[in-house]
C-alpha cells in the first residue's frame, strides 16, 4: 500500500485513536437506539457503539461486550455471549439510557474465529476453556480494550456503571481513564450445554459468577 503524500511532499501525521465516523438511527426489538460507528485507527477494526437515551458523563450503565459470532448471531449454548448481549440491550433500555460498545477483534477473548472454533472442538475432546487455548500456543485472553476506552471518552462518559462479571474489564477500563462506579453482575442462568465452561470461567478466570452455586445438580 503506498502511503498518502501532501502538497508539499510531507506525509501527513498519522491518526491514531478512535475517530467517530457515523451516526445512524438503529430501531430494534429492544428500542430504538443511535448506532455511532467508529474506526480505530489503531488497530483498523470498524467498532460500533450502540447509545440509548441521553448519556449523561459519570455513572452511565455500560456494556463492553465482545464479540462472539457463534453465541451472538447463531444462538450457541456453548457460551453465554447471546443472552448476555440481549440482557445489556434490555437492561439499557429498561435504564432509560446506556451505551453497549460491540467490541470487534474479540472472538475467543481476542484470539480470532477460526482459533475460538478449534479451541471448541478440543473443549468437546475434555479440554476446559483455558487448556484449550493454550493447547493451541494462544493467549487465555488477548483482548485490548483501549478502543472501548476511547469510545467512552469520545461519548463524554467519565464513569460506568459496568455490565459485567469480569473482574478484567474493570481493570482495564481503569487503566485507560475510563472510572468504574459500580460493577453490575450480568447473570445468565447457566444450562447443561455450558456449565462446564460457566464454571470454568469462575475458577479459572475469576469471573463472579454466585449463581452458579445453586445449580450443583447440572452434570
Ligand atoms: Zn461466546
Amino acid at each position: 500500500m503506498t502511503e498518502k503524500v501532501g502538497v508539499l511532499g510531507k506525509k501527513p501525521p498519522r491518526r491514531t485513536g478512535v475517530e467517530r465516523v457515523v451516526n445512524a438511527p438503529l430501531p430494534t426489538v429492544y428500542g430504538t437506539f443511535q448506532a455511532i460507528g467508529y474506526l480505530d485507527h489503531d488497530r483498523g477494526d470498524e467498532q460500533v457503539a450502540l447509545v440509548y437515551g441521553d448519556l449523561g458523563t459519570d455513572g452511565v450503565l455500560t456494556r463492553l461486550h465482545s464479540e462472539c459470532l457463534t453465541g451472538d448471531a447463531f444462538g450457541s449454548q456453548h457460551c453465554e455471549c447471546g443472552d448476555q448481549l440481549v440482557s445489556a440491550l434490555r437492561a439499557v433500555v429498561a435504564e432509560g439510557a446506556g451505551v453497549v460498545v460491540y467490541l470487534r477483534g474479540h472472538e475467543g477473548r481476542g484470539i480470532g474465529l477460526l482459533a475460538k472454533l478449534r479451541a471448541m472442538a478440543l473443549q468437546a475432546e475434555g479440554l476446559d476453556t483455558v487448556e484449550a487455548n493454550l493447547a493451541l500456543g494462544l493467549p487465555v485472553d488477548a483482548r485490548d480494550y483501549g478502543a472501548a476506552a476511547g469510545i467512552l471518552q469520545d461519548l463524554g462518559i467519565r464513569s460506568v456503571r459496568l455490565l459485567s462479571n469480569n473482574p478484567r474489564k474493570r481493570e482495564a477500563l481503569v487503566r485507560h481513564g475510563i472510572q468504574v462506579a459500580e460493577q453490575v453482575p450480568l447473570l445468565i442462568p447457566p444450562c447443561e450445554n455450558n456449565i462446564t465452561y460457566l464454571r470454568t470461567k469462575r475458577e479459572r478466570l475469576d469471573h463472579h459468577l454466585p449463581h452458579l452455586d445453586a445449580v450443583a445438580h447440572l452434570s
